[in-house]
């Protein structure tokens, strides 16, 4: 049954994260909008993931943590939830996407490759900059968000972002 209709907006308001806390990054498949309204926190989408990416982040909702790993795509976790806010008919598990940020080793003319190599999608390419240095380009629209980049890059440049977030990403 699903728990009392949870307020996630005012909770961090009245914790002064309004700003600071980026939106958690849901489970594959889950109806994001209402997520906090639906799920009860049983914590069985945690325990089914084979990646354990998935852990109980801020009021114990299940949260995606890309540092531990990648998401596989296999619903495991979709499968093990027992309330109505997994989609699996929709066109894509989630519109998540990601960016390399500034701090990327390229832009201090190390050569990296690591994002581009972990990237099942070939999501990844190379663009010879003038100063000598190949810098990863992103294409959006081949990216799934699965977050294998993310704990390849050994300086912590790859960000998992949702389309607010990442507005020109299409
Ligand atoms: S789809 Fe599979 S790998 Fe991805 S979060 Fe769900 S259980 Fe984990
Ligand atoms: S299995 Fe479903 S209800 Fe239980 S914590 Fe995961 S998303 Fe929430
Ligand atoms: S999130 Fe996955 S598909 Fe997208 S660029 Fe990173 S490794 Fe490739």
């Amino acid at each position: 049954m699903p728990n009392q209709a949870f307020d996630e907006s005012r909770r961090r308001l009245l914790r002064g994260r309004l700003r600071a806390a980026p939106p958690a990054l849901r489970p594959p498949w889950s109806l994001a909008d209402r997520f906090t309204d639906l799920c009860t926190r049983c914590g069985a989408c945690v325990g089914a993931c084979p990646e354990a990416i998935l852990r109980a982040g801020d009021g114990g909702f299940p949260e995606i943590d890309f540092r531990q790993g990648e998401c596989s795509f296999c619903a495991a976790c979709a499968d093990a939830c027992p309330e109505p806010l997994f989609d699996r008919g929709a066109d894509r598990p989630w519109t998540l996407v990601a960016a390399v940020g500034p701090s990327c080793l390229t832009a201090r003319r190390v050569v990296c490759r690591s994002c581009g190599d972990a990237c099942p999608e070939s999501a990844i390419r190379f663009a010879l900059e003038p100063n000598g240095v190949a810098r990863p380009v992103l294409d959006a629209s081949t990216c799934t968000g699965c977050g294998a980049c993310l704990s390849a890059c050994p300086v912590g440049a790859v960000t998992i972002l949702t389309p607010s977030e990442a507005p020109h990403a299409a």
